[in-house]
């Protein structure tokens, strides 16, 4: 874990946000995210320059931090307004946490590995990035105990629709998943209407991990 952020690592980071307003993100405070967070820090020190390079990358329990775009894009699919409650499933690395903790809102994250939940953990607390509450355990039953959420973001690749999750959105709230029974996933707005209808919008092709059931101790 790096903590050092240095001239050479925000020269990187302005490349980025260059990079990301080329492929078509236009949301200022996004861009102003991936400029003000030192992303190097939730790589492994080995690996800091890739950490402003779009791509996906390996972390712990064979896991990867999402693509830059990808987090752009799922975070620009939330329409986040600052106070926002948010429900992230997939802590991974905890970069997406803070970003929706640097946009203002709210946010509670679960992941179900156990060793990666140890070390993000600690990376956060580290950081001193307030309102994020890490919560171990199985993503497809989300927190009823902080519910609803104005907005949940599922980060790894769903082959179901996980309907334990949409019953704890808010009315008018959205859920941003990633879905497919194959390779590759479509991404997902549905947004929570009432008598509990949904209206589901297509932003195309990712690919993400799998979603998977139950936690890994
Ligand atoms: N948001 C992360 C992306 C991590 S990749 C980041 O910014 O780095 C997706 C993560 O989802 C992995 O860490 C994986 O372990 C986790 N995951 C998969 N199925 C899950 C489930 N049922 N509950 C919680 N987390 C899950």
């Amino acid at each position: 874990m790096i903590v050092i952020d240095s001239h050479r690592h925000k020269g990187l980071r302005h490349k980025l946000v260059k990079e990301l307003e080329r492929k078509g993100i236009k949301n200022q405070s996004i861009l102003n995210a991936f400029r003000d967070i030192p992303r190097h820090f939730f790589l492994d020190v080995a690996f800091a320059d890739w950490a402003y390079k779009d791509v996906a990358f390996p972390i712990d329990a064979d896991q990867t931090i999402s693509q830059p775009y990808t987090v752009a894009i799922q975070t620009m699919l939330l329409e986040i307004q600052p106070g926002d409650k948010v429900l992230e499933i997939g802590t991974g690395s905890g970069f997406q946490a803070c970003v929706l903790s640097y946009l203002g809102c709210k946010v509670y994250t679960i992941e179900r590995q156990k060793t990666l939940f140890d070390k993000t953990e600690l990376l956060l607390k580290k950081l001193g990035f307030g309102r994020i509450r890490t919560l171990f355990g199985d993503g497809f039953q989300g927190a009823p105990r902080f519910a609803p959420y104005d907005k949940i973001i599922v980060t790894a690749g769903a082959s179901e629709l996980p309907r334990k999750l949409f019953d704890q959105l808010k009315v008018g709230g959205y859920m941003v998943i990633p879905y497919g029974t194959g390779d590759v996933q479509k991404m997902l707005r549905l947004t929570k209407g009432e008598n509990n209808t949904v209206k589901k919008e297509d932003f195309g092709d990712f690919k993400f991990v799998p979603f998977l059931k139950g936690v890994n101790i």
